[in-house]
């Protein structure tokens, strides 16, 4: 098998062009061609007047591929096989693991362990997705949250009510299985080629539906709306979980846990710190969503191709380091997507992002975040980051008048420091409103500082992205975990048999990486190594 990369054709070439042009490049009769997949299909925008798409293929040809490779330039290669080897499965205990939490860690955990024949127990304190999608438009309409299903808990975890963005900056040879595995589950067939892929929070239920088929059926056993009330240790070594579900208690034996607990899971944290498990202080970040029209963005990054349907929303990704400031950047951008209250904790607002997988929203938003080192979390405990995010989080819900109101100000009022009163031309999206106020009363003084100079230097790369009445909906406080819970090299705890997995254990940041994790984890578990710790 052959790859060619960096083919380049205009927006309206077909399979034909992309043949044509792949035997080309192989100087190569294209009927000789047996079969061609697309590996990548990339935008290149950097010329408003010339956008093309770049296309990475593998094929088949007929004939010696040496001989082929030999007079083609250095844009075509042999393809290599995938550096990964699935580990043997080791594990003698008779016990069943569990898995705690069911987001992008907990359901490839709990693949990887069914598949292997060890029928896992998952438990999600949440409740099963048609059950939550109710609970959270309840939230959103009435402003009722339940704090057990809710936009961060839930069957399928904190990203179903998302983009499904997949992109991801870790390089690990899983990322590929866990795209194909979210396809061959319901997502949309692309994923595996795109650049930037993304499911929509619409298909996304579908596939976290899937999956959960897919362990049932394997023998595995979940059970919703249950949570982990504790852990059961005995000289440093994991025994089992407590669980309570429907107001039933109940101890389940188990030597092995993996925790897939998610950031928003502070509760979870505090128990195991009391149990002594080693954590430590991360940093993290703190902003607002910034919401502008999706026309504005996409004509601002595609300029006269703007809404050419092989293009769909554009999206954007900036980052500056202002002088004397810290660093800001834009973090899981929706293009054509919502601003979304993701509230967990009674009396406290966080917001974020989602798309449906059409991306045709009115707007298109993004979080702007500047970091947080823990020197600034006020404390050396190591859950003070936690501590920070819930102050903020509190400081939001009270601004927005106590309701579920989000606190929100327009970005012309915010640079010229008064607080906003009316709003202009873009209708903020949060479902449950926006009160207009001053978002420094919320925000650390280190971020309102460095936004004031990051949203000028940001206007020079986007031109347009500071105008004036483009609006922030404050805060977003959980793009990451302000907390890491120590493992070792084969992903174990202090505690003995309790496996810190995901991103509310400090070791992923998204839904492929965590998902990359949860197969990490659930490997160890097939292996079956003990070292002292
Ligand atoms: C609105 C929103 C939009 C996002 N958009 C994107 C995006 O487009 N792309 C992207 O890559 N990432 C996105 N993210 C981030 C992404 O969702 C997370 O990085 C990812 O879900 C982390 O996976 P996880 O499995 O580690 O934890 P989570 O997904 O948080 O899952 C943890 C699960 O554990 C359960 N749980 C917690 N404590 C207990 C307990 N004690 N007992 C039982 N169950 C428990 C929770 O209910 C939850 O379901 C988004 C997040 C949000 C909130």
């Amino acid at each position: 098998m052959l790859k060619i990369n960096q083919i380049k054709l205009p927006l309206t070439a077909d399979e034909s062009d992309l043949r044509r042009a792949a035997g080309k490049a192989l100087r190569l009769d294209e009927n000789r061609i047996h079969s061609l997949r697309i590996t990548k299909k990339a935008v290149d925008s950097r010329k408003k007047d010339n956008i093309f798409f770049v296309y990475n293929v593998e094929v088949d040809v007929d004939g010696d591929e040496q001989a082929v490779l030999k007079r083609c330039g250095s844009e075509v290669d042999i393809v290599k096989p995938l550096d990964f080897t699935e580990p043997e499965l080791k594990r003698t205990s008779e016990l069943r693991p569990v898995i705690v939490g069911f987001g992008p860690a907990g359901m490839f955990a709990g693949l990887v362990l069914a598949r292997a024949g060890l029928k896992p127990l998952i438990i999600e304190r949440g409740a099963r997705i048609e059950e939550r999608q109710n609970d959270v438009q309840n939230f959103w309409i009435n402003r009722r949250l339940n704090p057990e299903s809710n936009v961060q808990y839930g069957e399928g975890g904190a990203g179903t009510f998302s983009d499904g963005k997949l992109t991801t900056g870790i390089k690990d040879p899983l990322c590929r299985i866990v795209i194909d595995e979210l396809a061959s589950h319901g997502a949309p067939e692309e994923i595996r080629w795109s650049a930037k892929p993304h499911i929509g929070t619409d298909r996304l239920a579908q596939v976290v539906r899937n999956i959960r088929e897919e362990i049932l059926s394997l023998g595995g056993e979940i059970r919703f709306n249950c949570k982990m009330t504790d852990v059961i240790v005995a000289n440093s070594y994991i025994h089992g979980i407590k669980l309570i579900s429907d107001g039933h208690e109940e101890d389940f034996q188990t030597d092995t846990v993996l925790l897939c607990t998610g950031h928003s899971a502070r509760d979870t944290v505090a128990t195991l710190y009391e149990h002594g498990v080693k954590m430590m202080q991360k940093p993290f970040s703190v902003g607002a969503r910034i919401e502008h029209p999706r026309e504005f963005i996409d004509k601002a990054q595609y300029g006269s191709f703007a809404g050419h349907p092989a293009l769909g929303a554009a999206d954007y990704k900036l980052a500056c380091h202002p002088e004397h400031g810290r660093g800001a950047y834009t973090f899981c951008m929706c293009p054509g997507g919502t601003v979304v209250n993701a509230a967990s904790e009674e009396g406290g607002i966080v917001v974020n992002g989602m798309s449906e997988y059409g991306r045709d929203a009115e707007n298109s938003n993004s979080a702007l975040l500047v970091g947080i080192e823990p020197e600034n979390f006020g404390s050396d405990h190591p859950l003070a980051g936690i501590e920070l995010q819930r102050k903020i989080e509190r400081a939001a819900f009270a601004a927005g008048g106590g309701d579920y109101t989000a606190p929100a100000q327009l970005v012309g009022d915010f640079l010229a420091d008064r607080p906003s009163v009316k709003l202009g031309a873009v209708k903020p999206s949060c479902p449950t409103g926006v009160a207009l106020g001053d978002i420094r009363k919320i925000l650390p003084k280190k971020v309102t500082d460095t936004y004031a100079q990051a949203l000028l230097k940001m206007d020079k790369m986007l031109c347009g992205f500071a105008m004036p009445e483009a609006v922030f909906t404050a805060p977003e406080t959980r793009s990451s975990s302000p907390v890491r819970i120590l493992r070792d090299e084969i992903y174990q705890s202090n505690i003995r048999g309790l496996y810190p997995c995901g991103e509310g254990a400090g070791y992923a940041g998204g839904i492929v990486s965590a998902a990359v994790d949860g197969m990490r984890c659930a490997y160890a578990v097939m292996a079956d190594e003990n070292d002292e710790w």
